[in-house]
């Protein structure tokens, strides 16, 4: 360390893929005495929480909320479409697509998991080969992670409903966007999604919590025909908000669905499109840095194609161990807090020590990511990690072509 004087006290930044920033207005909107959850305006505002929760994730169908985290939703949607023995297929680039397989086989299900490693997106080529080689149809669903968090690759969902319906198979379509709702383009209807798990510390900008699973009409039939529900995890008097105590399957979680109302303000407020658009610009200045840092040293970004990258999560590489040199220092030396790699090296591996994520979803603007960048550009300096120059003026070259 060159400087002994401590650069951190002030507002400090929590820039990892999620939990995300919390904006001030859903924070004063969660600081409150306990309302009742019987009547008035708590049970009336929660009713309007659903038609802008739907607006989001661009969806007519329904949506269970579950005091939860994303682990809920993943668990709640196969545990609500699907009966052990049954099989999915699970494509997979990233880790966050192994964790929702391991969870299904923890369910029962049988799954055949079409491994793309870390770097790749899905296969469509050979996803269509494994439905149209399943003429019994005995796959049941396709759990497809939309953005993986951990490697930062964003699949093509629309891709995928083209192939099951080319292939004509009944395959329930799921999609995980816990890191993209809010952050990614993402449409529900129009891309023929049956089940669309979300969580609330993301892109939606409410602390860890609370959790949705969004389904249509063919998932409810499917719903409909299993023998057998546990009783606080189906989602049908979940997604009856008139049924106000059994919505919740006990107490509401009060303080997290006046958070959310507010955060759901924010978003309509500034428009879906907008909030969608402003994350994609803000992503290229990320990118445009980043390229600019790599010039002249070993910083890479994890996903090559630009067309491959989430807008809301950016994995990044150096030499190890300079990644986790880079996250310690600036967190105690600037106060920003950098996400940790996930799922690219074993843990207990030295390389594990390179790599490194920059979350950059919901409650972000240009003064942050600029923020944000400048942070690491002082700390690739304080370490003397070699790297090129001239990012932040990359960076800021391109929000200034707005
Ligand atoms: C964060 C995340 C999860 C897990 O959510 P938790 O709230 O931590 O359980 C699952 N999938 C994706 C894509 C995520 O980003």
């Amino acid at each position: 360390m060159k400087s002994s004087v401590n650069l951190s006290a002030g507002r400090s930044y929590l820039a990892i893929p999620g939990p995300s920033v919390v904006p001030d207005q859903v924070l004063q909107a969660m600081h409150r005495a306990s309302p009742n959850i019987y009547a008035g305006e708590l049970v009336e505002m929660t009713e309007t929480l659903i038609p802008d929760l739907r607006r989001v994730a661009r969806t007519r169908h329904h949506v269970a909320i579950y005091i939860a985290n994303g682990h809920g939703a993943w668990e709640a949607a196969l545990h609500n479409t699907l009966q052990p023995g049954d099989r999915v297929l699970v494509p997979a680039s990233g880790r966050f697509a192994i964790g929702w397989s391991e969870m299904a086989e923890a369910l029962g299900l049988e799954v055949e998991i079409l491994d793309f490693g870390t770097t790749a997106p899905w296969d469509l080529a050979r996803i269509a080969e494994v439905l149209e080689a399943d003429r019994e149809h005995r796959i049941k669903a396709v759990l497809g992670v939309h953005v993986d968090t951990s490697s930062s690759i964003r699949n093509d969902v629309a891709a995928l409903r083209r192939l099951l319906d080319a292939a004509g198979h009944p395959a329930l379509l799921m999609a995980d966007c816990i890191a993209s709702l809010g952050c990614d383009r993402f449409e529900m209807d129009e891309w023929g999604v049956d089940v669309m798990v979300a969580a609330c510390q993301k892109g939606l900008m409410v602390p860890a919590g609370m959790s949705f699973v969004f389904f249509n009409d063919r998932a409810a039939a499917a719903r409909a025909a299993l023998p057998r529900i546990s009783r606080y995890w189906d989602w049908s008097p979940r997604s009856n908000p008139e049924m106000f105590y059994q919505f919740f399957g006990g107490t509401a979680p009060t303080h997290h669905l006046y958070g959310l109302r507010a955060a759901l303000d924010l978003i309509h407020a500034e428009g879906v499109e907008n909030v969608w658009a402003r994350h994609a610009h803000l992503a290229r200045a990320i990118w445009a840095a980043c390229e600019a840092w790599g010039e002249d040293g070993p910083l890479r970004m994890n996903v090559p194609d630009p067309g491959l990258r989430s807008n809301a999560v950016t994995a990044l590489h150096m030499a190890a161990p300079n990644g986790t040199r880079l996250r310690t220092w600036l967190e105690q030396n600037l106060g920003l807090t950098l996400g940790i790699g996930l799922g690219m090296a074993p843990p207990d591996s030295p390389e594990w020590h390179g790599f490194f994520r920059l979350g950059h979803m919901g409650h972000v603007n240009g003064h942050m990511i600029m923020g944000l960048l400048g942070g690491i550009d002082v700390g690739l300096k304080a370490l003397d990690i070699p790297h090129g120059q001239n990012a932040l003026a990359r960076a800021a070259a391109v929000l200034a072509a707005s």
